[in-house]
C-alpha cells in the first residue's frame, strides 16, 4: 500500500538520501515511514530479506528501497552505501540502528558472563556501528555532503546494569563512538548523534523477554514519570527526525534520551 503524502505537510526531509539500518522492523521500520513522510528517499537496510521488502513496498517503490545488508560485514556496509551512491547520487542521512540484545540463554551477570555471546553482539552492535559510521561518513565527506549521521544507543548506554551486560556494554560503545566521530567530522560540516530510547515494546524485546505486546507496554508504562502511556517507535522516530533535518543544526555528539523518564528496576 502506498503511503500518500499530503501536498500541505511540512516536509523536513525533502530530497534527502537516507539509509535506515535495522529498517525492516520496530524502531528502524517507524523510521522509515516518518523519512518518506518527510520527504526523504529511503533505503532500508537489514537481513531479514521478506521482511524489509514488505516494509518498502508499504512505503512504497517511488519512496523507499531494500537493500539486504549483514552489518557485520563491513564489505557489505561499504557496497550499501555504494549502492545507494550509485543509484541516488549520495547519502545525506545514516540512520545506524541495527542492533540485537544479549543472547536469550544466558542472563550475562558478572558471574555468570559468557563471552562468546558478547562477541556476537558486539559484532552488530558495536562492529556494525563503526562500520556504518565509517563508510556513511566516507561518502558524505568524498561527495561534498554535509550529512547527517544518527545511532541508536539506548537508556543502557549510560547506566551500570546487573544482567544483559554485554548489551549495556555495547550501547556506551555506540556513544563513545558518537561523540568520538562527532569530533573527527565537525570539520566536513557532518553531524553524529545518538538517540538513546528507554524500552520500548519490539520484536526485540518481545523475543528476549518472551513477553507480548501489550504486557510489555503495561510494564515499561511503570517505569516511566511521564504517565501518558508506554514509549513507542513512533516516539523515537520522532527524535530521530528531529537529529536528522535542519532543526538540530548546531547539534552533534548529542546523546537523545527519549525515557519519559525512566527509572528502571536494574
Ligand atoms: P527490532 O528487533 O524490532 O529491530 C532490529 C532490526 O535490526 C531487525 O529488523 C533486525 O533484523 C535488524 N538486524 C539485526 N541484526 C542485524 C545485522 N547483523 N545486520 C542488519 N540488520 C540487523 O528491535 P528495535 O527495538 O527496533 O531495535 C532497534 C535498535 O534500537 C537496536 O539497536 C536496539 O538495541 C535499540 N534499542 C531498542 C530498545 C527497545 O526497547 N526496543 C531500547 C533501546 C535501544
Amino acid at each position: 500500500m502506498e503511503n500518500p503524502i499530503p501536498p500541505s505537510f511540512n516536509q523536513k526531509l525533502n530530497g534527502k538520501i537516507a539509509i535506515i539500518t535495522g529498517g525492516a522492523s520496530g524502531i528502524g521500520e517507524a523510521t522509515a515511514h516518518l523519512f518518506a513522510q518527510h520527504g526523504a528517499q529511503v533505503v532500508i537496510a537489514d537481513i531479514q530479506e521478506e521482511k524489509g521488502r514488505s516494509v518498502a513496498e508499504s512505503i512504497g517503490s517511488t519512496h523507499c528501497a531494500f537493500i539486504k545488508c549483514d552489518v557485520t560485514d563491513e564489505q557489505q556496509v561499504q557496497s550499501l552505501v555504494q549502492s545507494t551512491v550509485g543509484i541516488h547520487g549520495r547519502v545525506d542521512i545514516m540512520f545506524s540502528n541495527a542492533g540485537i540484545a544479549s543472547h536469550n540463554e544466558h542472563a550475562q551477570d558478572i558471574l555468570g558472563f559468557n563471552l562468546d555471546a558478547l562477541d556476537n553482539l558486539f559484532a552488530v552492535n558495536v562492529r556494525g556501528s563503526v562500520a556504518c559510521v565509517k563508510h556513511a561518513a566516507k561518502a558524505m565527506v568524498e561527495g561534498g555532503v554535509k550529512g547527517k549521521i544518527i545511532c541508536t544507543a539506548s537508556a543502557a548506554a549510560t547506566m551500570g546494569v546487573t544482567r544483559q551486560i554485554d548489551y549495556a556494554m555495547s550501547k556506551h560503545a555506540v556513544l563513545g563512538l558518537v561523540r568520538s566521530a562527532s569530533k573527527g567530522l565537525g570539520a566536513y560540516g557532518i553531524r553524529v548523534n545518538c538517540v538513546s530510547p528507554a524500552a520500548v515494546a519490539t520484536p526485540l524485546l518481545e523475543k528476549s523477554m518472551k513477553m507480548g505486546v501489550e504486557e510489555l507496554e503495561k510494564l515499561f508504562e511503570s517505569f516511566n514519570c511521564l504517565k501518558i502511556g508506554a514509549l513507542r517507535a513512533s516516539h523515537v522516530a520522532d527524535a530521530v527526525l528531529f537529529l536528522a533535518s535542519d532543526d538540530s543544526q548546531f547539534i552533534t555528539g548529542h546523546n537523545l534520551v527519549v525515557d519519559g523518564g525512566f527509572h528502571p528496576p536494574v
